[in-house]
């Protein structure tokens, strides 16, 4: 309510100019039911998981409000794929209100597919239950990696069909409709402050800005030109750690757009996204992000730091000189750098000490992973084990190393194997400087090297057994994404080596937008 909202509740689509939102309501769906819970974040939000149908779900499906929801669609812009696309959402999403959780904190709660706003152009406001279900899952294990990320408290059948003129699994089909309900202490994206210079609006983006601020950054202080300066830099410190997150686990988001960067630093929108398995610094899981590889694995620094960019020429009318944003800039380049080298570091279990020789050592390993086809996680994973055994017990290390690397490699050519092993040797005697047990070593890599992550065709395995009502797999990999680091032997199967048979093919159709 602090925020200039437009009141009337036409959800016809146009231009909104003048306001932060509209007020909206949700539109109604046929027969919703619960399909999936986070049990953490309810109980942290004070809430039980509710029935199967019933009234609660009902709230989470948007067919029922209670007077202290307000719902409403956020007003956005932003640029795809490098060219600004003016007003975009929120298309889909409407968020109902916020709840204090048990320390106090407030969270909005946000439901996405329940409905048109007046952000929805041409759509339908609507999701399908397969990009539901993925955004459910991998926001709840990107907050149990340690990634910061909004989060997802429910996934709820909403018992309507969707239609989507996209080909999926070679046809053209309806499919079911689902509605997450996802929680952030606020939604608010780079998006929100780009539509407001795009039109001219600077009272409105001074109080977006502050309110921002207030709410959000309070640690700052009260607004002022050199507070805009200093929210702008710990915004490109946050970006930075996240970016840092996502290279350390291997997760790519698919469409960092700036409509799809959270002005907290959190991962959002999570819709053609996808994890590495061969480490490969080209790989996208989008395919509609054509040729230019814009939104591939090692192009997400610089894509955020491009992003920054554009928020920076957002807010510049609220500081003195635009030049005094540059700083910040390198605070994202020297946090990115800084928090990967600290992270990876700790996943080869190395504590600081000739700083130079040891990027060094980091820089050589990424060509030699590149090269051949190797599983990034199971590389990892493997080598906390592997490594530490090899201080203790240091014979047959060769055979030993080249048995770690058939584990995790899916394809590799004997010049191949041997850089890696003598990467790997190099770093054995370095590891050997460390002063901790191979004991306490191996403690540490274990909890910087996840052994589970939702793998691209496990993840799809989970949305054709729910489609045909089947939720044991979505359950099982909620159970297992919980503890990611924890060995769980009894569900070594999801953390092997992708099956020939997901392998993907050149050019298939797998993943694009807005589904
Ligand atoms: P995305 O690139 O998936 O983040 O989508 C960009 C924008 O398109 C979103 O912010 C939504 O506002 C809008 N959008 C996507 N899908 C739909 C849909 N089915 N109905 C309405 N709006 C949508
Ligand atoms: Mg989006
Ligand atoms: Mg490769």
């Amino acid at each position: 309510e602090e925020l200039r909202g437009e009141a009337s509740m036409n959800k016809n689509p146009r231009q909104v100019p003048g306001y932060h939102y509209s007020r909206v309501e949700p539109t109604a769906v046929q027969a919703p039911h619960l399909l999936a819970w986070s049990e953490e974040l309810g109980q942290y939000l004070g809430l039980v998981r509710p029935p199967e149908r019933g009234p609660a779900v009902e709230m989470l499906a948007g067919n029922r409000l209670v007077p202290s929801m307000k719902p409403f669609a956020a007003r956005y812009g932003g640029h795809q794929f490098g060219n600004w696309a003016g007003q975009l959402g929120d298309g889909r999403a409407m968020s109902l209100g916020e709840l204090t959780a048990v320390d106090g904190t407030t969270w909005e709660v946000q439901l996405k597919g329940a409905g048109p706003t007046p952000y929805s152009r041409r759509a339908d406001g609507r999701a399908v239950l397969r990009s539901s279900l993925r955004e459910f899952l991998c926001s709840e294990a990107m907050y149990h990696l340690g990634v910061p990320t909004t989060r997802a408290l429910s996934l709820v059948a909403t018992g309507d069909q969707v239609v989507r003129d996209m080909f999926y699994n070679g046809n053209a089909r309806p499919e079911p409709g689902a509605i997450v309900a996802r929680v952030a202490p606020t939604f608010v994206r780079f998006g929100n402050f780009q539509i407001l210079l795009a039109t001219g609006e600077m009272d409105n983006l001074r109080q977006l800005a502050d309110y921002v601020i207030r709410h959000q950054y309070p640690e700052l202080g009260e607004p002022s030109p050199e507070v805009y300066v200093r929210w702008f830099e710990e915004i490109c410190r946050r970006t930075a750690v996240m970016i840092a997150h996502w290279q350390s686990v291997g997760f790519v988001h698919g469409v960092m757009n700036t409509d799809n960067m959270s002005i907290l630093g959190l991962t959002i929108d999570y819709g053609p996204y996808g994890w590495l398995e061969p480490y490969d610094l080209d790989w996208t899981p989008n395919t509609t992000d054509f040729g230019g590889r814009r939104y591939a694995f090692g192009q997400q620094p610089r894509v955020a730091m491009w992003n920054l960019m554009q928020l920076g020429q957002a807010i510049s009318p609220l500081v003195e000189d635009v030049k005094l944003l540059n700083p910040a800039l390198d605070v994202y380049i020297n946090t990115l750098e800084g928090t990967r080298h600290q992270m990876m570091l700790a996943k080869l279990g190395l504590t600081s000490q000739n700083q130079e020789e040891d990027k060094a050592l980091i820089e050589a390993l990424e060509p030699a992973l590149a090269e051949s086809e190797i599983d990034m996680t199971i590389f990892f994973r493997r080598l906390s084990h592997t490594a530490p055994e090899l201080l203790a017990n240091p014979e047959n290390e060769e055979a030993k190393l080249r048995e770690f690397l058939q584990l995790a490699a899916y394809s590799m050519a004997p010049a191949e194997e041997a850089e890696l092993l003598q990467w790997l040797k190099r770093y054995l005697q370095r590891l050997r400087q460390e002063s901790a047990s191979p004991e306490a070593i191996r403690e540490g890599m274990l909890r910087a090297n996840p052994k589970y992550v939702l793998r691209n065709y496990l993840a799809q395995q989970a949305i054709e057994a729910a489609e045909t009502g089947d939720l044991s797999q979505l359950n099982r990999l909620m159970q297992v994404l919980k503890t990611p680091f924890d060995e769980q032997p009894e569900h070594d199967e999801l953390a092997a080596k992708r099956p020939e048979w997901a392998r993907e093919k050149p050019g298939s159709a797998t993943l694009s937008c807005s589904s």
